[in-house]
């Protein structure tokens, strides 16, 4: 094993506020997970969206911000958000579909920004272009190229389903022809667009065998090949300890209606356990995630139990074969020469 893989645990100290500053988005890829009903249409202003920032900000904590959308590149006051999380102390990240509207590679700067991430779910336009959209493949990987080039950390999003996991291994070498350091590969999740395809179609999810076979070996190639790589655990070995981020974490996913989740999966219910009302954090009343965070099941994830049945299987004597991590456990294995200074979140 690369003496530099690890399951990363859960940080504490840590903070991770992931923000969705607007749900609006000039794509409409077939996995999205934004779900308007729940998370609503607005956009948040530049004065919200600092105060909410404010909301979050502690200076004895390291805290990282994620900016997303919809596409957040798409909200105008995108760079002074940037400038405001900045000033209060967090490491930002920002999330894009690559497009990169309104001149954000102008407007801000690699000082200012830490880590700006393109989601491309193919090495190539066939395969990426059928998930994310006619012509997203070169417009994206035209504007990666143009960060690097203005000496931005560049990271890419894989969203893994049976669309595009046998292609998985080919983005090695498109990542290095583009001298992008950071690989995040997520697994599809049962939210938003692709709750809704895979009732319809076969599924977009891949089975335990498929992700075990594939994922973890061509994060091993994606290491050889210098680039420190992050995917979620998933299957929970017998020895592995499980833990609810929920409970142990600080992760906030905020949304321009107020809400905010500690959990992912739970963000297609209004059961979210805190919301904004006024500029002001408050905890939600009656039944709210938290309560399911506090169930000790057999099968690990009790919200991938209740969301996500299929994942699991059991033995003879009904025991579960596999527990199903925390989604926001990862694993992560980095190249000998990688810096580490340059980590600033893994909980993406
Ligand atoms: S997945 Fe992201 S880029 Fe695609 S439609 Fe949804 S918000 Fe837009
Ligand atoms: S994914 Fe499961 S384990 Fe993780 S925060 Fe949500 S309920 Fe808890």
């Amino acid at each position: 094993m690369n003496p530099n893989s690890r399951t990363v645990g859960f940080q504490a100290g840590e903070r991770n506020i992931f923000f969705h500053i607007l749900t609006a988005c000039n794509l409409s890829c077939r996995h999205c997970y934004i779900n308007t009903d729940q998370h609503g249409k607005s956009t948040l202003s530049q004065e919200t969206i600092e105060k909410w920032l404010e909301l979050f900000a502690d200076p004895n904590k390291k805290t990282n911000v994620i900016f997303l959308g919809g596409e957040p590149t798409l909200h105008p006051r995108l760079s002074q958000g940037i400038v405001k999380a900045k000033e209060l102390g967090m490491a930002v990240t920002v999330d894009s579909n690559g497009f990169l509207f309104n001149d954000l590679l102008k407007k801000t700067s690699p000082d200012l920004l830490d880590y700006l991430s393109f989601s491309l779910d193919g090495p190539d336009a066939t395969v990426n272009d059928p998930i994310r959209g006619e012509g997203v493949y070169e417009i994206c990987t035209a504007n990666m190229y143009k960060a690097v080039q203005m000496g931005y950390n560049v990271s890419v999003i894989y969203t893994v389903s049976r669309l595009n996991i046998e292609h998985l291994h080919k983005m090695i070498p498109l990542l290095t022809k583009f001298g992008v350091k950071r690989f995040f590969i997520q697994v599809i999740g049962l939210r938003g667009s692709s709750a809704q395809a895979s009732a319809g179609e076969q599924g977009w999810q891949v089975s335990p065998e498929q992700w075990l076979d594939i994922v973890p070996g061509v994060a091993r190639l994606a290491v050889d090949a210098g680039i420190h790589v992050t995917f979620p655990k998933v299957f929970l070995e017998k020895d592995d300890c499980f833990e609810c981020a929920g409970i142990v974490t600080e992760n906030f996913f905020i949304f321009p209606n107020g809400r905010v989740y500690r959990c992912p999966l739970c963000e297609d219910h209004p059961i979210h356990s805190l919301e904004i009302i006024e500029n002001q954090l408050v905890h939600s009343e009656g039944l709210t995630e938290d309560d399911f965070f506090q169930l000790n099941i057999a099968e690990g994830c009790v919200m991938n139990k209740l969301l996500q049945p299929d994942t699991l299987s059991y033995d003879e004597k009904g025991t579960p074969v596999h527990r199903i991590s925390c989604c926001l456990l990862k694993q992560e294995i980095l190249p000998e020469t990688f810096d580490k200074s340059g980590v600033t979140t893994v909980l993406k």
